[in-house]
């Protein structure tokens, strides 16, 4: 069972910006922790604090090569655009295809307090750009074309009126075969 569960479209949590995060204690490496499991029990690449209803500048993620945190995360350089099938556990079972820049170089904080610095392209880039966003309030349908998000908003609402409670089912349905972006 996992510690939290994850908002979804609609949660005003989801639209704020958050705080910088200026005190790394013991509750910050629980909540990473918790919102690790989280993630993998959904299953998802990443998580922002705010998707589990936490105001903080903080997210995980594994791109294989096992759990990370970044606290404080800034994107530094970005270059190139790249096209990519962009989901999210918050807006769950739709995806769209989104350019942004191919390469990012982020910068922050691990748990310790020691400066993160990663240059990362493609999916990597893709996964801390979507985090970002998440820190910032901004969800991917502030990322899509008019077209894409006249049905997104058709969609969610057909969705909503039909049954309130189809999307928190809908995302158990499509985690293990969908789309696993953060
Ligand atoms: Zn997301």
């Amino acid at each position: 069972m996992a510690p939290y569960a994850i908002r979804v479209f609609g949660d005003p949590v989801l639209t704020q910006r958050a705080a910088e995060v200026d005190d790394l204690n013991g509750a910050l490496v629980r909540l990473a922790d918790d919102m690790l499991t989280t993630m993998y029990d959904a299953p998802g690449l990443g998580l922002a604090a705010p998707q589990v209803g936490v105001q903080k500048r903080l997210f995980v993620y594994d791109a294989g090569d096992g759990p990370r945190v970044i606290v404080n995360p800034t994107i530094a350089e970005s270059r190139g655009e790249w096209l990519y099938e962009e989901g999210c556990l918050s807006v769950p079972g739709l995806s769209w295809d989104i350019v942004r820049p191919k390469e990012i170089h982020l910068t922050g904080y691990d748990l310790e307090g020691r400066e993160v610095s990663v240059e990362a392209d493609e999916l990597l880039a893709r996964l801390f750009q979507h985090e970002l966003d998440h820190l910032d309030g901004v969800l991917l349908l502030e990322r899509l074309d008019d077209d894409q998000r006249k049905d997104a908003m058709r969609t969610l609402r057909e969705r909503t009126l039909a049954d309130p409670a189809a999307s928190s089912r809908e995302r158990a349905d499509a985690a293990p075969g969908g789309l696993r972006l953060p």
